[in-house]
């Protein structure tokens, strides 16, 4: 029995770490390339370029919104002929995946800086690769994880709120699917057993929701730079990351996974659906009452969603959630790594309880 613990080569974190980003990528080599959301490449990068410059030679280009295979292709040619020593991704969840894929293609180190926490893909050796009209195509196992993820929380603290709170409803399912893949001795990202370490990780980012969460959204909402903020940054991050890649995972991603064959859930994010997808694994795998009140007055804090209808399917037929379940329960799914047996119909009903007791509480408030 092996277990595999992945870890990113350094992690930083706080306000202003972005001024560290050229001492840092100095470390790799003399030339970077940068591939930047456009956002941050209009107006961002101008401010920084000149500190950067003085430690390291940085060319940027901005990134076309799309991790495909063409887009990787055109980037690594650019930062090829720039004979660049080292891949940075500035951006959301698409650009670092992008960075990420240039990197593993050219052989060089890569850097990821997330402008917002609403995924734990900073941290991870895989990326998720798009066809041009962004539907999904395939996932990109790299062979290891970043070498540096620098996260600057005063960045973080600009974006809108929803994507940390999406963040978060990401990063809720991560000791749970953890907790799971323990019990049954289910394989993780690595296609090993998870380590003691990986699960005490995924229980403290748990707790780290429950205890910050609330506080952080605030904080956010305000964009206000508090310790909560930088907690809850944290663990959607760094512990949400080493959480599921080494822990692995479970119910909750296979739920999500079933969701998105609903046209109707296109609009909700990642973690929100991810969200829905841990509160129906709660009901599945018979958890105590109080875990389940738990784990809803923190999403009902937050603002993650509790119901259906949160994240579109507020006129569902019975049809449509059967479909949902079908495909959570798919051959190969990581639903089969809880500990229990799951079939549809177990999966059809968790999510109609989740519906129906997130309703409920709903109009006690
Ligand atoms: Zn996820």
């Amino acid at each position: 029995m092996i277990s595999t613990t992945l870890f990113p080569g350094r992690y930083i974190q706080g306000a202003d770490s972005i001024k560290r980003l050229g001492t840092e990528l100095s470390r790799f080599g003399q030339k970077g390339f940068a591939i930047c959301t456009p956002f941050f490449f209009e107006k961002r990068l101008p401010i920084l370029q000149n500190d950067i410059q003085k430690v390291i030679r940085i060319k940027a280009e901005k990134f076309n919104r799309q991790c495909s295979d063409e887009e990787i292709d055109r980037l690594s040619s650019i930062a090829e002929t720039q004979e660049a020593d080292v891949i940075v991704g500035i951006g959301g969840g698409k650009t670092v995946d992008t960075a990420k894929a240039v990197a593993y293609k050219l052989n060089r180190p890569v850097a990821v800086v997330p402008t917002i926490a609403s995924t734990d893909a900073p941290c991870s050796a895989l990326s998720v690769i798009y066809t041009q009209t962004g539907s999904f195509k395939r996932y990109l196992m790299l062979p290891k994880n970043p070498d540096l993820v620098l996260v600057d929380t005063k960045i973080i603290a600009q974006a809108p709120a929803r994507f940390i709170v999406s963040g978060m409803g990401d990063a809720l399912a991560t000791w749970f699917e953890a907790e799971s893949c323990k019990t049954k001795y289910a394989k993780n990202m690595a296609g090993d057993l998870c380590s003691i370490t990986a699960v005490a990780l995924a229980e403290l980012c748990y707790k780290t929701l429950i205890e910050y969460g609330h506080l952080a959204t605030l904080a956010c909402e305000n964009h206000a730079i508090t310790p909560a903020l930088e907690h809850i940054v944290e663990a959607n991050t760094l512990l949400s990351g080493l959480g599921f890649e080494s822990g692995g995972l479970a119910a909750a991603h296979a739920i999500h996974n079933g969701l998105t064959v609903l046209e109707q859930t296109q609009n909700h994010f990642h973690g929100e659906k991810v969200a829905i997808g841990t509160l129906a694994s709660l009901f599945l795998t018979d958890k105590p009452m109080d875990v389940i009140n738990d784990v809803f007055s923190f999403c009902e804090a937050v603002g993650l969603p509790t119901t259906l209808g949160d994240i579109g399917l507020s006129d569902i037929s019975d049809a449509d959630l059967m479909k949902v379940a079908q495909s959570a329960c798919k051959e190969g799914e990581s639903i089969h790594n809880e500990p229990i047996p799951v079939t549809p119909e177990m999966v059809f009903y968790a999510l109609k309880l989740t519906d129906a007791f997130g309703k409920k509480r709903q109009r006690k408030v």
